[in-house]
């Protein structure tokens, strides 16, 4: 066959560079031959799900030759309620991810863009290039900035055009950790014309215990534009069962229900949603953890002379001033997985996932050898 069935895919799927994960332990385990290694590359919560999910899960699995509940009646219920706005404006994904690429999908055609922040997170590439849209890249902030590579919003504002329709902003950011103020984001809200949709990406809100930092899903009823997205894959711990929603203008999640599978959402991951956010004791202790032991950490990488970014996030980019693979690799062998981000154009950063202090002192140890 002279022509590969690459070259038959649509144009915009031909150029997609796929998403890169973090590596699976087994899998690092499996090529070097070595045991009780440690991943802190997906931003995981290194506590796990708590006990009164795992009953959840294990009163439903029985259940898993049923079809779920297609609308998520009961989880939608209990976010409803918890967010305080009315159930038709929530989408259930399957991850936020989901929920994100049904937004490309609704929303963008060949002839329409997107804008999205360079170093953001990289599924909003990959959602654009899809659907064949075009993808308006805005410049970061400098690396020497108060919020170094973080979105820098007049730039995002000097790319909106007719043709615009998605804005994706992640708040805070993944890989940097760098956030947005209140005041900021509403504003450029305000200035965004109701021709584009603003996606608040906040897959880390939970971890957030800044005064000034939004809560954009009680913004709802003053901009019809705007689409919040929340995880239940970060700080609540179920990235593995793939669970996260918007919130939107009931007309936005409309749209989204018309195009998602019937049964995006599986059983297990329903009903363990709705007991994590029944147990906000893990959910605390997750956060609590996390916010300390990212102080630990940074102090850590401060002794080993590493610049990083202030995070507020569950995970820190680390800069380590020459090319990082070498340093990724060395830290392999040590059995310790964390992120190379040189598909985000960052190939001299690393970035870092918080775990429990164990996990954390044999971080810094291995960093310390490997230097
Ligand atoms: C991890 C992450 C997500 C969440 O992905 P899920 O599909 O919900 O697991 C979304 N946005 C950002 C910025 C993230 O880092």
């Amino acid at each position: 066959m002279s022509r590969s069935p690459i070259d038959l895919a649509a144009p915009g799927v031909r150029e997609i560079n796929p998403y890169q994960p973090g590596k699976p332990i087994d899998e690092l385990e499996r090529e070097y031959g070595i045991s009780n290694s440690i991943k802190l590359a997906s931003n995981e919560n290194p506590l796990g799900p708590g006990a009164e999910v795992l009953a959840a899960i294990a009163k439903a699995a029985p259940e898993s030759a049923l079809y779920p509940d297609g609308n998520g009646f009961h989880l939608k219920e209990t976010l409803a309620a918890r967010h305080n706005v009315d159930i038709d404006r929530i989408t259930l994904g399957n991850g936020s991810n989901d929920v994100l690429v049904l937004l490309a999908e609704a929303f963008l055609t060949p002839e329409l863009e997107a804008i999205y922040s360079e170093y953001a997170f990289a599924v909003y590439p990959l959602a654009v290039q899809a659907v064949g849209a075009e993808a308006k890249v805005s410049a970061a902030q400098p690396g020497d900035s108060l919020s170094p590579l973080g979105h820098d919003l007049h730039e995002m504002e000097a790319l909106i055009s007719d043709k615009t329709r998605l804005i994706f902003i992640a708040n805070p950011n993944n890989p940097t950790g760098t956030w947005i103020k209140s005041r900021e984001l509403r504003d450029f809200i305000e200035m965004v014309p109701d021709h584009a949709l603003v996606v608040v990406d906040e897959a880390y809100f939970d971890y957030l215990e800044e005064q000034d930092f939004p809560d954009t899903s009680q913004w709802l009823e003053d901009f019809p534009n705007l689409v919040v997205t929340r995880t239940f894959s970060k700080a609540y711990g179920l990235a593995g069962l793939r669970i996260g929603y918007s919130l939107s203008h009931p007309d936005v999640a409309n749209v989204l229900n018309r195009i998602r599978q019937p049964f995006n959402v599986n059983s297990l991951a329903l009903e363990a949603a709705r007991a994590a956010l029944g147990d906000q004791t893990h959910l605390q202790r997750s956060v609590d953890m996390n916010n300390e032991q990212r102080e630990i950490v940074a102090a850590g990488l401060k002794d080993l002379g590493l610049r990083f970014i202030p995070s507020v996030a569950n995970f820190i980019l680390v800069d380590m001033d020459r090319p990082a693979m070498p340093i990724y690799e060395g830290l392999l062998h040590q059995g310790v997985i964390v992120r190379p981000v040189g598909n985000y154009g960052l190939p001299e950063h690393l970035r870092i996932s918080i775990g429990t202090p164990k996990e954390n002192q044999r971080l810094l140890d291995a960093l310390r050898q490997v230097l």
